[in-house]
């Protein structure tokens, strides 16, 4: 029995640990306020990985805004810039609405003290389905870049699509951010999923990277590839052949619906690649 008792004191002891060492790496990662100099490199994987020559991305451009800039998460892979101005003019010039943008990475990546455990190496960003159909005009310090809100897509019971809010334009949009060269895959809603296989016609081959994943019922999750720049980016493992309106799917949608939304919790320890101290420390 005593042994037992201190084996679990130990256990928890351990977990601990672990877990003070991953929240002090995110809080260290989080006050970098500047990225590196030098070449753009992607390191490591996205949830476990840091960003070198981090690119910012200016905050209004055609067809889109930064939103909450006071969490300083715009950087990113030149590729995830250019990706994100190009899917803001496509979607300005097929008049689908100006996008918000919330979360790429920090400017030098690594974990975050708060809100995601991937988005570490600047290839990941956050776009919102709160689409404005009028020009995006923020002052750059307008607190409503801060305190502007994106609705859920779901219905009140969260059992599916609110048609009050989802539109074609949405299920558009989708289309033309999985078009893009050098996007990897898509996370949404399971539910979202679900609306795309029911109504996408003709071609479906985009379906393909658009993966349901919990949350994502009021903005989308862009990941790019590995870029080519990028030696020691590691390529996560490759999405199953098919649209993806399978069993996978039907596996999401027989989630307990509260499922579909946890708590945002802290984000796991991770073990970054070394390379990565050297970005950390670099003046
Ligand atoms: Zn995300």
């Amino acid at each position: 029995m005593k042994s037992y008792l201190w084996t679990l004191v130990g256990l928890v002891g351990v977990a601990l640990l672990m877990f003070d060492d991953g929240s002090l790496a995110a809080r260290e990662w989080s006050t970098v306020s500047a990225p590196t100099r030098g070449a753009p490199r992607v390191i490591g994987e996205v949830a476990g990985g840091c960003l070198a020559g981090g690119v910012r991305l200016p905050w209004d451009g055609a067809g889109y805004a930064v939103v909450r800039v006071s969490r300083n998460r715009y950087y990113g892979h030149p590729s995830l810039i250019r990706y994100i101005q190009a899917l803001g003019s496509s979607a300005k010039l097929n008049g689908l609405g100006n996008l918000y943008i919330g979360d790429l990475s920090q400017p030098r990546g690594g974990p975050m003290a708060f809100g995601h455990s991937s988005h570490q190496n600047g290839i990941d960003v956050d776009i919102w389905f709160n689409l404005r159909q009028a020009p995006l005009l923020f002052t750059r310090t307008d607190p409503a870049r801060e305190l502007i809100q994106t609705p859920s897509m779901l219905n009140f019971a969260r059992t599916g699509l609110n048609y009050s809010l989802w539109s074609p334009r949405h299920a558009r949009l989708l289309e033309q951010a999985a078009r893009l060269p050098a996007v990897d895959r898509i996370f949404v809603n399971p539910h979202i999923k679900r609306e795309l296989c029911r109504t996408v016609k003709y071609d479906r081959s985009w379906l393909r990277k658009i993966r349901p994943w919990h949350w994502h019922d009021d903005h989308f999750h862009v990941r790019l590839v590995c870029p080519e720049d990028s030696i020691d980016c590691v390529q996560q493992a490759s999405i199953p052949a098919g649209d993806g309106c399978d069993q996978s799917l039907s596996w999401w949608l027989k989630l307990r619906i509260p499922a579909l939304r946890p708590r945002p919790s802290a984000p796991p320890p991770v073990r970054l690649p070394e390379r990565c101290d050297a970005v950390l420390y670099a003046e």
